[in-house]
């Protein structure tokens, strides 16, 4: 069984821990009580026309995938849909690594039937048979209430022989990640699964083609499926017009840095920033914002007038940063940049699975250069370098790890040239 090795971690008895009732109602939910679950399902179990009305839906609602890449999600179904090979696959990435991102555990452990549910519906869809959740290792919790709700759905029949209608089957597994973030990158998640080391693929193939196995399989983030339900229940437009400012539906956003409340808030795809802020109580005792990472450590920094940025894939990739997976890093004035995007490049130089020498070799040398910055004794040639760096390993990486390692940095000396400059200044 080539899911062993994951499999029999996820099986080891863990400490009991008693299942924690949602304690926040969250607009994505579009149930009212536990019983009404698995309704949106339910309804399109022995409809013939039911996988061309969700897969138009879909497209119409303009949904996204939220693990970062923010790739149309009806487009992913679409390509896997119209692939003929047997078995088909949906995986749930569920291996949220990044730092600052948060927001799949808070789902997972107070939301898994809605990730359950809309792995049937994409199962119903696509024509897949057979579900697979990819959990990081650290997530014991949201593992055990996961597959609580996995045996619950079970027992609902809304996973099993006939789950997606008479003798269509359909069931869900987990699968634990062994640990390192280059895993949630989906060839070198499949390459796991597989068992084989954890390096990203080359592309194409693409997933949807020559998946898991080299079956066409279709991978989306945990938010990404946890929206399905609402979706499908309410339609594209309603969707739509749960954003604001022109954005189209929610956000999960896992807020960190220096505010008075992080944590993980859910609010409409176009609300800015600043007001993201307010929601969490402002800055922490009040201090003035110095940067703001919108989108995980792989974004790249923007200045405090960012405030007004949406939060929106489009608005901020305007702005020179990316929404990712939608995790807002906060940055009060009295922090060292330099020695922050420091920390944020070692982390890439850590995690790099080495399998590209620019990205292997590229990182260790960029670390090197700002460490010595960090202690103001860079050299002005330095900052050259580094640019090169960063164009090489933007041009010559195959996975987005090594194509944005060192562009954090870049947006730090754009941001606060005169600052950054400074700690070069040796010839
Ligand atoms: Fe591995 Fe880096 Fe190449 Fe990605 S870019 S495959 S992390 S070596």
């Amino acid at each position: 069984d080539a899911f062993a090795i994951a499999v029999r971690w996820a099986d080891e008895p863990r400490p009991e821990r008693a299942p924690s009732p949602p304690s926040r109602r969250w607009a994505s939910d579009p149930y009212e009580d536990q019983a009404s679950r698995y309704g949106v399902l339910a309804s399109l179990r022995g409809d013939a026309l039911a996988g061309d009305r969700v897969q138009a839906t879909l497209e119409t609602s303009g949904l996204r995938g939220m693990g970062g890449a923010g790739f149309p999600t009806g487009l992913k179904w679409k390509l896997v849909r119209k692939e003929t090979a047997r078995p088909k696959y949906v995986v749930c990435n569920a291996d949220e690594s990044e730092p600052g991102t948060f927001k799949d555990r808070v789902i997972l452990d107070e939301l898994p039937h809605l990730v359950i549910e809309g792995m049937a519906i994409a199962a119903l869809v696509v024509g897949a048979s057979e579900g697979i959740v990819f959990i990081r290792h650290e997530y014991g919790p949201e593992r055990d209430n996961l597959a609580r709700a996995i045996e619950e759905a079970r027992q609902r029949g809304a996973l099993g022989p006939d789950a997606l209608g008479p003798g269509l089957p359909f069931d869900v597994r987990i699968a634990v990640s062994p640990g390192g973030y280059i895993l949630g990158e989906e060839t070198a998640l499949l390459e796991c699964l597989e068992d084989n080391r954890g390096e990203p693929r080359n592309k194409p193939p693409f997933p949807g083609q020559k998946g898991l196995f080299g079956r066409p399989t279709l991978i989306n983030n945990v938010e990404t499926l946890s929206y399905v339900p609402l979706i499908v229940k309410e339609g594209a437009e309603a969707w739509k017009a749960r954003g604001v400012r022109g954005s189209g539906g929610l956000k999960f956003i896992a807020l960190s840095g220096d505010v008075a409340k992080p944590g993980v808030y859910q609010v409409p795809m176009g609300t800015t920033i600043g007001e993201l802020i307010a929601m969490a109580g402002g800055t922490k005792d009040g201090k003035p914002i110095l940067a703001i990472a919108p989108g995980g450590a792989s974004s790249n920094f923007l200045r405090a007038d960012a405030v007004d940025a949406p939060l929106d894939f489009d608005a901020l990739q305007k702005r020179g940063s990316m929404l990712g997976s939608g995790a807002v890093l906060v940055v009060c004035e009295g922090a060292d940049i330099v020695d922050l995007v420091t920390n944020v490049v070692a982390f890439f130089r850590n995690e790099s699975c080495g399998k590209c020498v620019p990205c292997r070799v590229g990182t260790e040398k960029a670390v090197a250069i700002l460490e010595e910055a960090v202690l103001g004794r860079g050299k002005k040639r330095h900052l050259v370098v580094l640019s090169e760096l960063a164009e090489t390993l933007a041009d010559t990486s195959i996975c987005g790890l090594g194509q944005v390692a060192i562009a954090p940095f870049l947006s730090v000396l754009r941001a606060f040239e005169d600052d950054v400059r400074a700690r070069f200044p040796e010839d």
